[in-house]
């Protein structure tokens, strides 16, 4: 049987496009990913502790907390749900086709007449010596989402990369840290020239040029120190740092869709300004998976709701 709307994924834009789908009567199937992109069903706030900028929650919200409350929303609207990841898709001929699994096991075929894809991005890491001890205790890969957590506060930071994610990061982190130090592994930024101006007037901002991270060093429970290599020189050193952010790129989950939807340079879904729409009728993308700029819960489930809404027309004008 061909379902009216799947939708892949379950992070926030997800959840809202199968609430939103929900409620339009459009009986949502949901394959919500089996450790999709290297995270649980759930996306990555599941990854997180509090989460303070989501509105609603006055005091924060435990990070797993609110998934399970988005989760429980879109069941109780009428949304089924799979803890299954699409492998396969074939969006050639109508209606279109996806092949599921749980980890190499195959789980189902699956017939839709419109798609929504909300499979979001994994942020890029090093695996330094350290990271499994210290990530998320005094390591991120979000400084705006943990930056102004109390472990963090009038502490040295350090941040690597050199685009313009890590400049903006840097920047942000000022208005926190005691200092911060960004390591560039070559002796230029890829940033822009605006956002690498900022940062290299801002007095709070050392830049370490050639430079790369070595090992994350602490007292088991957080972060004291960042061992770094001089690239040029060989040189180790250790730099004292209450955080370290990384910064290098994030890779959006579009691995299953072979090429047959158009992506950006950067490997994201392009999708037509102000609209969830894709290169392909009647498949429409949401939330990080289609946005390398804003990358924020909220953001994310905008647009899932901007994508529910999408097919529910293009659904109606379908049916005339
Ligand atoms: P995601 O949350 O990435 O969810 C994508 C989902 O798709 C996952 O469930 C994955 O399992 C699934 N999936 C992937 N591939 C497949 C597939 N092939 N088949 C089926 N399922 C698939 N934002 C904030 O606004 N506030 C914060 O405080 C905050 N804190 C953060 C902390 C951390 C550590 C991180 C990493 C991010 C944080 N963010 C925060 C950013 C926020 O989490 C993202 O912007 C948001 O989760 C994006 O939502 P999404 O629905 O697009 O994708
Ligand atoms: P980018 O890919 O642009 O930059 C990644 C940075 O990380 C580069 O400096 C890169 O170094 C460095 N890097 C990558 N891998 C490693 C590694 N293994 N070790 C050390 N350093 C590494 O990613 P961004 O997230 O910064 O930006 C993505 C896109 O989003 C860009 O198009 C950017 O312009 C855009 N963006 C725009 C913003 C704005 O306009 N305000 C804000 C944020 C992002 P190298 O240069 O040597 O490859």
């Amino acid at each position: 049987m061909s379902r009216k709307v799947v939708i892949i994924g379950s992070g926030p834009a997800g959840h809202t496009a199968a609430i939103y789908a929900s409620r339009a009567c459009l009986e949502p199937l949901m394959l919500e990913g089996f450790m999709a992109g290297g995270v649980a069903a759930g996306g990555q706030l599941t990854t997180t502790t509090e989460v303070e900028n989501f509105p609603g929650f006055p005091k924060g919200v435990d990070g797993i907390e609110l998934m399970m409350n988005m989760r429980e929303q879109s069941i109780n609207n009428g949304t089924e749900i799979l803890t299954e990841t699409v492998g396969e898709i074939d969006l050639s001929s109508r209606p279109f086709k996806l092949k599921a699994y749980q980890n190499d096991q195959f789980m189902g075929d699956y017939e839709a007449e419109t798609i929504i894809i909300a499979t979001g991005a994994t942020a890029k890491r090093l695996g330094l010596p350290g990271e499994e001890t210290y990530w998320s205790k005094g390591m991120s890969a979000c400084a705006v989402c943990d930056g102004g957590l109390p472990i963090y506060r009038d502490k040295p930071l350090v941040v690597i990369g050199g685009g313009d994610s890590a400049c903006e990061e840097a920047n942000y982190l000022t208005k926190f840290a005691s200092h911060v130090h960004m390591l560039v592994r070559r002796d230029e930024f890829r940033a822009s020239k605006t956002m690498a101006n900022r940062t290299l007037k801002n007095e709070k901002i050392t830049v370490h040029w050639n430079t790369e991270g070595v090992e994350v060093k602490g007292d088991g429970n957080l972060v004291s120190t960042v061992v770094v290599k001089n690239n040029k020189t060989d040189e180790i050193t250790e730099i004292p740092a209450g955080g370290l952010f990384y910064a290098i790129g994030h890779k959006p989950n579009v691995d299953f869709l072979n090429g047959q939807v158009e992506l950006d340079e950067n490997g994201y879904i392009v999708t037509k300004p102000g609209t969830p729409e894709t290169s392909i009728e009647g498949v429409f993308a949401c939330g990080d998976v289609q946005d390398h700029k804003w990358r924020q819960a909220i953001t994310a489930a905008g647009s899932g709701c901007m994508a529910a809404l999408s097919a529910e027309h293009f659904l109606a004008d379908q049916e005339g």
